[in-house]
C-alpha cells in the first residue's frame, strides 16, 4: 500500500496581453517548498478581494511558470503517475482552474502544433512505449471517454457518429453494487493495442464533443471530461490479473456564477457546474477534516465517478491552472485556496489484484492432468476416465453377491476408487428402476387382459387413412411455403449482409478509414517491411471523414460561401501551416524510408561478403592444407566495422521513422479536427445569419421583392454590422441564404424558405464600404448568392 497526499502543482498560463508586471512571484528555493505569491495591486486590495491584504502565498509541489513547455509538464507531473499505473496502482490527474486558464491545453494539448500536445497523448505514447519494452507481462489496454454535463454522463466514444447535440450521445448512468463499487452503465471501453489506436480514440471523443456542442451549450467550459486508460496486466501462466485505471480529467471552468454574468438557460448551466464543483469542494473539505465519517460523494456524478481518486485507492495529482492577469486575480486566489485544501487529502493506493476464475479453472485442470499422470506413473497403470469392461463385470458380480447375501453385516468393498463407487450406485439405481418397471408392466398387462379390445373396424381404418393423407398434403404445402420463405430470407440476409459490409466499410473499424480528400496520404512502398506499416496513416476516423465529406453535399453556392468563410477564418492559417509541416514530414519520411532500404540492402551485402570471405578461407585452408585462422583478418575486420556502422545507422533512422509516424498521425488528426471545427462554425454561423436575416429583413416579412433589400435603416444597419464586425472570427463578411448542407437543413427545415429574401439587386447597387478587402468580399458573396438563386 502506498500512502500519499494528493500532489498539487500550479501552472501559470502566458498572458494574452502584454505581461503585467508585479502581479505574482515564484519562490523556488531548492531547500524550501516552492511557493507562489500573488500580489494585489492597491486598487484591487481595497476593493472586492477584501481584508486589504496585499499578497497571498500558496505552497505547491512545484510551480510551472509561463515558459514551461508541455514536455516539462509531462515529465514532472504525468510521467510519475503513469509509472505507478504501469506498476498496477490507480492514478488520477485533474486540472482545475477558471475558463481560459489552460486546463484543456494542459490535459489534451493545443490544437495547432505537434509540440503542444498535452498530457493525454504524451502519456499514451509513454505507456505504449513501456508496454513494448516489458515482455515479462501480458498487457491489455482499454480506453473510455466520459463527459459529464449538467449532472448527466455521456459516452464520447460512441462510434455511431450521429451526435449533433450532446443528448444524441449514449447516456451514462451510475450503478452502485452492494460493496459500494461504482459501475458506469453505457460507458463503452474500447481496446487499444497501439498508441495510434488510442490516439484515434482521443480525437474521436474530442470531435464528438465539439460536434455535440452548440452555442447555447458551450459544454467545453461547463462540462467535465474524464479520459480513462484502463490497464490490465498478468504474468504468463498466472491467474492473477492486475487492473489499474488512469483518469485524466479536464474539469469545468471553476469561475463563480456572478462572474459569468449570464441569465436564463446559461445561468442554469453555470449553477449546475458550480453545483457540481461545489460538491467537489464539499468532498474535499470533508476529506481534509479529520474524524469526518461521512463524505458526500454521492451528491454529484463527478464526485461519484472520482470517488477512488479522492481519498481512496488512487495516486492523485491536481494541476491548478492559473491565468494571472489583473482581472483574474480573485479567481486565481480561489483556485490556489482550493489546491491548498486538496493537498491535505490522504490517499491510500493499493495494488488491484484479482484472481480470474477462468484462469483458475484452467490452472486446476492442468493440475489434475498432471496429478493423473503422476498417479499413473506410481501405480504403473494408465488410469482413464472410464472403467474397463472387465472391471465393470467384476463390480456387477460383487453387487449381485452383495444383494444376495443375507448377512446384514456384509459390505460392498470396491476400494478407494471413486469411479467404482459411482458405478456401484449407478448400477444399484438401474436395478431398482428395472424392478419398478417390471412391477408396473405386470399390473398393466393384467388390466389389459381384463378389458381386451375388439379389433378396429374397417371403416374406421379408412377414415384414419384419409385424415392421414390430408395431413400429408397439408404438410407438403407448408414445407413448400417454408422453403420459399427461407429462400426469400436468405436473399434478404444476403442483401443486408452486403449493406452491412458496406456500412461496416464506412463505419468500422471506427477510427481507421481513409480520407480520399487527402490524396497525399502516405504509403511508403519504398520503406523496409518492418518499418513500412504506414497503412494506419491512410486509415482514419470515419467520423472525421464523414464530417469533412459533408462539404461535397453542399450546394455550389454554399460551397462558395464556405470557401470565403474558410479563407477568412483564423484557423485556416493553422491548417495551412500544418499542411506544410505535414508535407515536409511526408517527404522526410519517404527519404528516410529509402535510406533505410538502402541501409538494409547494404547490411545484407556486407553480411554476404563476410560469409563469402569465410568460405574462401576455408576452401583455401583445405586446398593448401592449412589451418583456418581463428582471428579475422584486416579486411574482415573492416567489413565488420562497416556492418556495425550500417546497423547503427539503420537503427537511428528506424527510430526516427517511428517517431515521424506518430507525429504525422497526430498532425493529420489535428488538421481533421480543425476542419470539422471550421465546418461546424460555418454551419452555425450560416444558420444564425439566416435566422437573423429572416427576423430582421422586411423583405422576408412582406415578401416584397420590389423593395430594395438594403434600403431600410434596419437592414442597412444589419449590413454595416456584419461588415464592420471584423474582429469576431464568427462574423464573416458574407451574408448567408439558408444553408443547403444537411446539418443546417435539419435546423431550418421547419422555417420558411428564404429564397425570396435573397437580394436580387445587381452587385453594383450594393453600398460599398471603401475597404477594398471588404468590398471584394461583398462582391464575392453576392456572386455566390446569385449562383444560389440561379440554381434554385
Ligand atoms: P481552459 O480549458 O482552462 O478553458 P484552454 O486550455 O482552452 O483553457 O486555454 C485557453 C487558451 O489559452 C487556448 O487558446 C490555449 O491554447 C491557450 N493556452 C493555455 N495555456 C497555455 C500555455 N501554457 N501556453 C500557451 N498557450 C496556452
Ligand atoms: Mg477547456
Amino acid at each position: 500500500m502506498v500512502k500519499q497526499t494528493i500532489q498539487i502543482f500550479a501552472r501559470v498560463k502566458p498572458p494574452v496581453r502584454k505581461h503585467q508586471q508585479g502581479i505574482y512571484s515564484i519562490d523556488e528555493d531548492e531547500k524550501l517548498i516552492p511557493s507562489l505569491e500573488i500580489i494585489l495591486p492597491r486598487d484591487l486590495a481595497d476593493g472586492f478581494v477584501n481584508n486589504k491584504r496585499e499578497s497571498y502565498k500558496f505552497k505547491f509541489q512545484r510551480i510551472f511558470d509561463q515558459d514551461a513547455n508541455q514536455e516539462t509538464v509531462f515529465e514532472n507531473i504525468a510521467k510519475p503517475v503513469a509509472g505507478s499505473v504501469l506498476a498496477g496502482y490507480n492514478g488520477t490527474i485533474f486540472a482545475y482552474g477558471q475558463t481560459g486558464s489552460g486546463k484543456t491545453f494542459t490535459i489534451t494539448g493545443g490544437a495547432e502544433r505537434y509540440s503542444d500536445r498535452g498530457i493525454i497523448p504524451r502519456t499514451l505514447s509513454y505507456i505504449f512505449e513501456q508496454l513494448q519494452k516489458d515482455s515479462s507481462k501480458i498487457y491489455t489496454t482499454h480506453i473510455s471517454y466520459l463527459e459529464i454535463y449538467n449532472e448527466c454522463g455521456y459516452d464520447l466514444l460512441d462510434p455511431r457518429h450521429e451526435a449533433s447535440s450532446l443528448e444524441d450521445l449514449p447516456k451514462v448512468t451510475i450503478l452502485e453494487d452492494p460493496d459500494q463499487n461504482i459501475h458506469l452503465k453505457n460507458l463503452t471501453l474500447h481496446q487499444a493495442t497501439t498508441e495510434e489506436e488510442a490516439l484515434n480514440l482521443l480525437f474521436l471523443g474530442d470531435t464528438n464533443r465539439m460536434i455535440a456542442e452548440t452555442p447555447m451549450n458551450q459544454a467545453s467550459t461547463r462540462s467535465h471530461c474524464i479520459f480513462t486508460i484502463h490497464l490490465s496486466s498478468k504474468e504468463p501462466g498466472s491467474a492473477t490479473v492486475r487492473h489499474a485505471k488512469l483518469h485524466l480529467v479536464d474539469l469545468a471552468g471553476s469561475e463563480r456564477v456572478a462572474k459569468t454574468g449570464v441569465g436564463g438557460h446559461l445561468l442554469t448551466e453555470a449553477k449546475y457546474i458550480n453545483l457540481s464543483l461545489h460538491y467537489l469542494e464539499q468532498v474535499i473539505i470533508a476529506l481534509s477534516e479529520k474524524h469526518r465519517s461521512h463524505i458526500p460523494y454521492r451528491n454529484s456524478m463527478m464526485t461519484s465517478v472520482l470517488r477512488d481518486s479522492l481519498g481512496g485507492n488512487c495516486m492523485t495529482t491536481m494541476i491548478a491552472t492559473l491565468s494571472l492577469e489583473k482581472r483574474n486575480l480573485d479567481e486565481s486566489i480561489s483556485t490556489c485556496r482550493f489546491a491548498q485544501r486538496v493537498a491535505l487529502i490522504k490517499n491510500e493506493a493499493v495494488l488491484n489484484e484479482e484472481i480470474n476464475p477462468r484462469l483458475v479453472i484452467k490452472r486446476l485442470q492442468k493440475e489434475i492432468q498432471e496429478l493423473k499422470d503422476e498417479l499413473a506413473m506410481v501405480t504403473g497403470e494408465q488410469r482413464t476416465e472410464a472403467l474397463t469392461e472387465a472391471e465393470l463385470l467384476q463390480l456387477e458380480k460383487l453387487i449381485t453377491s452383495f444383494l444376495e447375501d443375507q448377512d446384514s453385516d456384509s459390505r460392498l468393498e470396491v476400494g478407494a476408487d471413486m469411479r467404482k463407487v459411482h458405478h456401484c450406485f449407478h448400477h444399484l439405481k438401474k436395478l431398482l428402476n428395472d424392478k419398478k418397471i417390471l412391477e408396473n408392466n405386470t399390473v398393466s398387462s393384467e388390466s389389459k387382459d381384463q378389458d381386451c379390445q375388439e379389433p378396429l373396424k374397417e371403416e374406421e381404418y379408412r377414415k384414419l387413412r384419409d385424415i392421414l393423407k390430408q395431413r400429408d398434403n397439408e404438410i407438403n404445402i407448408l414445407v413448400n411455403m417454408l422453403k420459399k420463405e427461407k429462400k426469400k430470407a436468405q436473399e434478404a440476409l444476403h442483401l443486408a449482409g452486403m449493406d452491412r459490409r458496406e456500412f461496416r466499410q464506412s463505419q468500422s473499424p471506427p477510427f481507421r478509414l481513409g480520407n480520399p480528400e487527402e490524396g497525399q496520404r502516405m504509403r511508403l512502398s519504398s520503406a523496409p517491411s518492418q518499418a513500412q506499416d504506414f497503412s494506419i496513416l491512410g486509415k482514419r476516423s470515419s467520423l472525421l471523414h464523414k464530417k469533412i465529406g459533408m462539404r461535397e453535399e453542399m450546394s455550389l453556392g454554399c460551397q462558395e460561401a464556405f470557401e470565403i468563410f474558410k479563407r477568412d477564418h483564423a484557423d485556416s492559417v493553422t491548417i495551412d501551416d500544418n499542411k506544410q509541416i505535414l508535407k515536409q514530414r511526408f517527404s522526410e519520411a519517404k527519404a528516410l524510408g529509402e535510406s533505410i532500404n538502402e541501409a538494409r540492402s547494404k547490411i545484407g551485402h556486407l553480411k554476404e561478403e563476410i560469409t563469402q570471405r569465410h568460405i574462401q578461407q576455408v576452401a583455401l585452408g583445405i586446398s593448401e592444407n592449412m589451418a583456418v585462422p581463428l582471428m579475422p583478418d584486416q579486411q574482415e575486420e573492416k567489413l565488420r566495422s562497416q556492418l556495425e556502422e550500417e546497423k547503427r545507422r539503420y537503427k537511428t533512422m528506424f527510430t526516427r521513422l517511428k517517431a515521424l509516424k506518430v507525429e504525422i498521425e497526430h498532425l493529420q488528426l489535428l488538421m481533421d479536427k480543425a476542419k470539422v471545427k471550421l465546418q461546424k462554425e460555418f454551419e452555425v454561423w450560416w444558420a444564425e445569419e439566416a435566422t437573423n436575416l429572416q427576423v430582421n429583413s422586411p423583405a422576408v416579412n412582406s415578401l416584397d421583392h420590389t423593395k430594395p433589400f438594403l434600403q431600410t435603416s434596419d437592414s442597412q444597419h444589419e449590413w454595416s454590422q456584419l461588415l464592420s464586425n471584423k474582429s469576431d472570427v464568427n462574423a464573416r463578411k458574407i451574408l448567408p441564404s439558408p444553408c443547403p448542407s444537411p446539418h443546417s437543413q435539419k435546423q431550418s427545415s421547419t422555417s420558411t424558405p428564404l429564397e425570396d429574401s435573397i437580394p436580387k439587386r445587381p452587385v453594383s447597387s450594393i453600398p460599398l464600404t471603401g475597404d477594398s478587402q471588404t468590398d471584394s468580399d461583398i462582391i464575392a458573396f453576392i456572386k455566390a448568392r446569385q449562383s444560389i438563386l440561379q440554381k434554385q
